[in-house]
Order: C-alpha cells, then structure tokens, then sequence
C-alpha cells in the first residue's frame, strides 16, 4: 500500500534551514534548536523547557493546515497536535 504523500512535508526535499528553527531560551538567552515538529525542547545550557508557540508551530507545518494528504503524511499524533495549536491560535482569549 502507497500512501499518498504531500511534497510540502517531504522532508528530503527540504532544506535544513526550512525545518530547523531557533528560539531563544526565556531563561537564559541561549539559542535552542527546533525541529519542525518539536513542539517542546530543553535548553541545552539550563535546562529550561522552551516551547514553540503554536503560531510557529502552524507556520512550520504550512500546508498541512489545508492539505488532504496532511494525516497520512504527519501521522496522526503529530496531525492532532497541529490541530489543536491550530484551535489554540483562533480561539479569542
Ligand atoms: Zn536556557
């Protein structure tokens, strides 16, 4: 069985830049690696847990937001977290 794969999510034909972004540790400034799907990460210098905000988190995942093929491609696990970040962002406070 093949399963339908979008081409925005196909990794290899990314660039490493496009699926690695950093954010500064809240605590101490230190520059902390997210991969496109991380939504929490350690600090590597304190040890603080830094979270992606789900703004960029939706902005990472880009076509998944409309794409049919979105599922198959990111798994579910990963599809309901975008899912409810997306939820998170256009809910009003
Ligand atoms: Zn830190």
């Amino acid at each position: 069985m093949v399963l339908k794969k979008c081409p925005g999510q196909d990794l290899s034909r990314k660039k490493i830049e496009e699926v690695v972004c950093n954010l500064p540790c809240p605590f101490c400034g230190e520059e902390v690696e997210f991969f496109f799907d991380d939504k929490t990460r350690k600090c590597p210098s304190c040890s603080t847990k830094v979270s992606k905000s789900d703004i960029q988190l939706l902005k990472d995942f880009g076509c998944a937001d409309w794409c049919n093929a979105a599922e198959n491609c990111l798994g579910s696990d990963l599809y309901i977290k975008l899912k409810q970040a997306k939820e998170g962002c256009t809910k009003p406070k």
